[in-house]
């Protein structure tokens, strides 16, 4: 056997673990998150203008951020990681209330959904909003990643019973969950080992098919706004498209739009992929450290308990 030979195992670098996949998502959101936040709602010609490629974690953007802070996508995703790993298990009502504790604590930003959303729980007690079905935000989407890591083993209708219970606290809409369902579903295969080509396959290609709004490649999308049909389709463009975390996640946000959004799923879904070791370490360290331990912690910790009891 030589150096050369492909079945030489010492020869190539081993597979990530599903630990080191899972911890990749948790921090490929908040990298995502904090890349995009810089040049959200901006157009790729002006991100152009300003930053030639926009490559690296420097704050500002029309929040005025500090190099490294995260935003809401990420912040929602730690209070919902936090209500589950207490409950230690998936309720809505805990869930709802670490929203809205969430929300008391006067979040950075805070999209009109989820305000409306967080509101109507505060006035009714209701864990779901009514049906919506004009408006399909990537609001629910965004904070998703602790629910798939508690409902990782269990069967797919279970999946996305959880996944519902936590995206109707402040969207319900079926255009939506579909899109947020076939993400957790193929994190789950990411982190078993599986391939991207095989979500392409299993998950993404009949998501398309039955919701032509997820039909992506078709025309790329340019400038996306915070329509789920938008945003998957950019991240999906992407990450098909690429070969590493660094280069999917620098692809997304240099179109701009719902960039700290398009970053965060984009992060989750490559950090399955490729494993936390392969988000550039220039990236982990512009992370407010803060941050970056309470995603690994929570990673651990979720995936230590999975799969939790839906109610
Ligand atoms: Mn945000
Ligand atoms: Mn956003």
């Amino acid at each position: 056997m030589t150096a050369s030979d492909p079945s030489n195992a010492t020869a190539k670098p081993s597979a990530p673990s599903v630990a080191e996949r899972v911890r990749g998502s948790y921090l490929g959101l908040a990298v995502g998150d904090a890349l995009g936040a810089t040049v959200e709602f901006m157009t790729p010609r002006e991100i152009a203008h300003d930053y030639g490629v926009h490559r690296n974690i420097v704050g500002g953007g029309w929040l005025r951020l500090k190099p490294g802070q995260v935003t809401d996508d990420t912040t929602m995703a730690l209070a919902l990681g936090s209500a589950l790993l207490a409950d230690r298990s998936i309720d809505p009502l805990p869930i709802a209330e670490a929203f809205s504790q969430w929300m008391r604590a006067k979040p950075v930003d805070i999209g009109h959904t989820v305000r409306a959303g967080i509101a109507h729980y505060r006035r009714t007690g209701h864990t779901a909003m009514p049906e919506e079905e004009m408006s399909a935000g990537n609001g629910a989407c965004m904070r998703c990643l602790p629910i798939a890591i508690a409902t990782f083993g269990l069967d797919e209708t279970r999946v996305r019973a959880a996944s519902r219970a936590q995206a109707h606290i402040t969207h319900n809409n079926a255009l939506a969950d579909a899109g947020t369902e076939a993400v957790i579903l193929m994190l789950h295969g990411l982190w078993r080992g599986e391939t991207l080509h095989q979500q392409l396959a299993q998950h993404v290609q009949p998501l398309a098919e039955k919701h032509p709004a997820y039909g992506f490649r078709r025309r790329p999308c340019l400038n996306p706004t915070g329509f789920m049909g938008h945003s998957l389709r950019v991240v999906f463009e992407a990450l098909f498209d690429s070969d590493n975390i660094e280069q999917c996640l620098i692809e997304v946000v240099n179109r701009g739009g719902d960039a700290d959004t398009t970053g965060a799923i984009a992060g989750m879904l490559a950090g399955a992929a490729y494993g936390e070791n392969d988000i550039p370490s220039r990236w982990l360290d512009a992370l407010d450290p803060d941050i970056s331990q309470q995603c690994i912690s929570q990673a651990n910790r979720l995936l230590g308990l999975a799969p939790l009891e839906v109610r």
